[in-house]
């Protein structure tokens, strides 16, 4: 049988995740999160002391930067260099560095092969921003998932606080504003629903219902 792929786009918060990992989980796919190889390369900006919003500082990274991606037991975990920083990536320091060098293209096309390469090889629901529209144009199924902003906000906070990460609700719902605008407004990649997506806003569902709304669409398209 040939390879499946399941783009799911959205914008922060939204949900991709989590539903995206309970689904694969379902499908018996491998769960791929593209905003973790972003978030690498901008915390990689910040750990230098560089200017995010600086595109040269940016690119001056790229040239010795490793950022690779491996799956241990189905789990994706994310490496820069040698070090696992899937929970160092996670931080509000990080998402605002992500969306910054994001709008970058040369980072764009930095990680645009990794991500086909994946794809390629194997059955995977592959989650970001431009998934559907630029890296897997091909894909089987597409997903644009979506809620409010204040809907978003208000599950980014209980994330974190659970987390132990101490961040104000106006903080978490300014920077999902924020990050909202940057991604919507760059010139290359921008979030946008692909034409032949499925919409799915979550805005008054709970996990449950927007997970089992997110599998149906998958499994009558298939
Ligand atoms: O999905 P997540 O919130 O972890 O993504 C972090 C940031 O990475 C996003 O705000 C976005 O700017 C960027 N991103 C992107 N394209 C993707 C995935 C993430 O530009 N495919």
């Amino acid at each position: 049988m040939s390879i499946v792929n399941v783009a799911i786009d959205g914008p922060a918060g939204a949900g991709k995740s989590t539903i995206s990992r309970r689904v694969a989980k379902e499908l018996g796919f491998i769960y791929v999160d593209t905003g973790a190889l972003y978030r690498t390369v901008g915390l990689n900006v910040l750990r230098l002391s560089l200017d995010m919003n600086n595109a040269d500082d940016v690119i001056s990274t790229l040239d010795s930067v490793k950022v690779s991606l491996r799956f241990i037991n189905g789990e994706q975990r994310v490496f820069l260099y040698d070090e696992d920083v899937s929970e160092a990536i996670r931080t509000p320091e990080a998402s605002m560095a992500a969306s910054a060098v994001s709008a970058v293209p040369a980072v764009r096309d930095f990680l645009f092969s990794l991500q086909q390469d994946i794809a390629a090889a194997s059955n995977c629901i592959m989650d970001g921003r431009d998934i559907g529209t630029v890296v897997l144009p091909n894909a089987q199924v597409k997903i644009f998932l979506t809620a409010s902003a204040e809907k978003r906000a208000d599950r980014r906070f209980k994330e974190l606080s659970e987390k132990g990460i101490n961040e104000s609700y106006e903080n978490v719902l300014s920077d999902i504003i924020q990050r909202d605008y940057n991604d919507s407004h760059r010139e290359i990649a921008p979030l946008k629903q692909a034409d032949d997506a499925i919409l799915v806003d979550t805005s008054d569902l709970d996990l449950e219902q927007s997970y089992e709304a997110v599998l149906n669409a998958i499994k009558e398209r298939l």
